[in-house]
């Protein structure tokens, strides 16, 4: 990568940007700053002394220079009108990449930074369709963007064989497409974000009920493309049980898959689709079976005496199926840290012990019915109620936890997560064995960890792990994610439960599906992207 900026493709965004930060989480206005006593907590437990040296402004960020040629974006400008095409630096870095720490770290070096050589807004599928002809012509990688909120480099820009690539993001595909209120399932545009999402069906008494902590930003077509799972899981299933249909331009053609509530013809195509993360074709819009708006709703939050018990209660709950919408639980050392870190988490404070929090949602008798077999069995295996405070306070702040990532972050520490699932039986096992290898690799670390996702047959492994920055924290970071990884395949877990593959799960994933099963993506991708455009370099090892 060359230092020096091109003249030509600087300069003024032409395209609508990103709704987030370049360089953070989300909107600046929420940005939070740490208390004292919070920097002292850091200062005492971690080491963390003094701010992390500020990154670059926008404007003096170096980007790589755009490696498309003027008959190139002519081209491209053909296809989608010279207004839906960018190639600012101010439109190219906030399609730099995802949103995990370690992209973070690489908005605020000071050294030149890569992005996408110039940003596509293409109208509809045939403007993909012809995008995607283009680029295979002409040899250009194409990247889809959706909100830009991957965490494990599905948004990097890389370009694999090809000399360049473009960012083709899907923000116009943004409509509410077809309603059935009678079957409840409704045709969402691949680029609505979770909130236009649920603004378009609340307007006729609906909802989709699927609620990442990064709702806020994702888009429907990004929790297709990654199975994500959201935090009412328990109640309405993650994203991939929701969809009923799917549209996808590939290079090789369209598809329309998923006829009926429930079919036999053959093996499941959406199933390709769901979790592809754009390596296969674009998703342009999803048939989700959706629900009545929630009449009535209860929380109520929990305190076990320690995690082991904490867990074999929610297991009895889920394989009962008492009906919570959301259920999960930390552990001691997160349950410690969420209380320090928010002083009080309203009503009356958990004294230790691991912290479980319920949400209960339907019409009022559902939600009756619901709460007292979900009551009765927590408190069955050694749960105290601690009132529905602290559960009106967790699902008040739920969305908001990432923009205390950028206050650690600026204040010298180290925070990320990861996740991963297994059978209930290995669980506590598989817990035991990624906090330790988290613990060797970040020594001096804090490794935090909840239940985020229940089944009746095991569950999700959620961990944050916060420390010192250090002189290298990307190279810090990338060995105790290694370390963490291996564990996870040692245990027999899944390297990744919903944040999905990208990059930084590849390594693991001939481990996880096997020589063959490597082999059959392969041989689709080759099928419906014979040129090898689509996100080079992620997922298919
Ligand atoms: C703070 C934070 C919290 C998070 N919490 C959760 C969580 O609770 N649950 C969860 O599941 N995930 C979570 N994630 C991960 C991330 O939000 C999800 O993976 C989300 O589904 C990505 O959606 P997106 O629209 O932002 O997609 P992007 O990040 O834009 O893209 C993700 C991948 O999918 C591809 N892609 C995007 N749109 C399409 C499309 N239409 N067709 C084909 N390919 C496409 C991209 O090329 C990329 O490889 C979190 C991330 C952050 C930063």
């Amino acid at each position: 990568m060359t230092p020096e900026k091109q003249a030509a493709p600087a300069g003024a965004a032409t395209l609508p940007l990103p709704p987030m930060k370049w360089d953070a989480w989300g909107d600046p206005a929420l940005a939070r700053e740490l208390s004292a006593d919070i920097r002292g907590l850091l200062a005492a437990a971690l080491g963390v002394t003094g701010d992390a040296a500020p990154g670059p402004a926008a404007a003096e960020v170096v980007l790589r220079p755009c490696a498309l040629t003027p008959d190139d974006l002519a081209a491209l400008a053909a296809v989608v009108g010279e207004a839906h095409l960018g190639t600012s630096d101010a439109d190219r870095l906030p399609r730099a990449g995802g949103k995990s720490t370690p992209d973070l770290l690489r908005r605020r070096s000071r050294d030149p930074q890569d992005a996408p050589d110039a940003v596509v807004l293409p109208g509809g599928e045939e403007e993909i369709a012809a995008l995607l002809a283009l680029c295979a012509e002409r040899r250009i990688a194409v990247v889809p963007f959706g909100g830009g909120t991957s965490v494990v480099g599905g948004l990097e820009p890389l370009r694999g064989e090809f000399a360049a690539v473009v960012s083709l993001d899907l923000r116009r595909l943004d409509g509410l497409l077809g309603l059935d209120p009678t079957s409840g399932e409704a045709v969402l545009g691949a680029g609505l974000t979770g909130p236009a999402a649920e603004a378009l069906l609340a307007e006729h008494g609906l909802e989709l009920g699927h609620y990442p902590q990064s709702f806020r930003y994702a888009t429907v077509g990004g929790f297709a493309a990654t199975r994500s799972s959201g935090q009412n899981s328990a109640g309405h299933g993650r994203f991939d049980e929701m969809v009923r249909g799917l549209r996808v331009v590939t290079p090789a053609g369209v598809l329309d898959l998923g006829r009926g509530p429930a079919s036999a013809a053959g093996p499941d195509l959406r199933a390709l689709f769901l979790g592809s993360e754009g390596t296969l074709g674009v998703i342009t819009a999803v048939r989700v079976r959706v629900h009545p708006l929630p009449a009535a709703r209860a929380h109520e939050a929990w305190s076990f005496p320690d995690f082991a018990t904490g867990a074999q209660a929610l297991r009895a709950v889920e394989q009962q199926g008492t009906g919570p919408t959301v259920i999960r639980l930390s552990d001691e050392a997160e349950t410690m840290v969420n209380l320090a870190m928010t002083e009080r988490i309203g009503g009356e404070p958990a004294a230790g012990g691991c912290l479980a929090v319920t949400v209960f949602e339907g019409t009022a008798d559902q939600v009756a019915a619901r709460h007292r077999l979900t009551r009765d069995a927590l408190l069955a295996a050694g749960a105290t109620s601690l009132g529905e405070a602290p559960a009106l306070a967790w699902e008040h702040g739920r969305f908001d936890a990432p923009y205390l990532r950028d206050a650690l972050l600026d204040a010298g520490a180290l925070c990320e997560t990861l996740e991963t699932a297994t059978d209930w039986r290995r669980l506590p096992g598989l817990r035991s064995a990624v906090t330790a290898a988290l613990t060797a690799a970040l020594p001096g670390a804090l490794v935090l960890c909840h239940i985020s996702h229940v089944y009746p047959t095991g569950a999700s492994l959620y961990f944050t792990v916060v420390g010192a920055l250090g002189e290298d924290p990307l190279e810090r970071w990338a060995a105790a994610k290694r370390a963490a990884g291996d564990a996870i395949a040692a245990a027999g877990a899944t390297i990744t439960h919903h944040h999905a593959v990208g990059t930084d799960h590849r390594p693991w994933m001939a481990e996880e599906i096997g020589e063959v099963g490597v082999r059959v993506l392969r041989a689709v991708k080759a099928e419906l992207d014979p040129a090898g455009i689509l996100n080079p370099g992620k997922l298919i090892p």
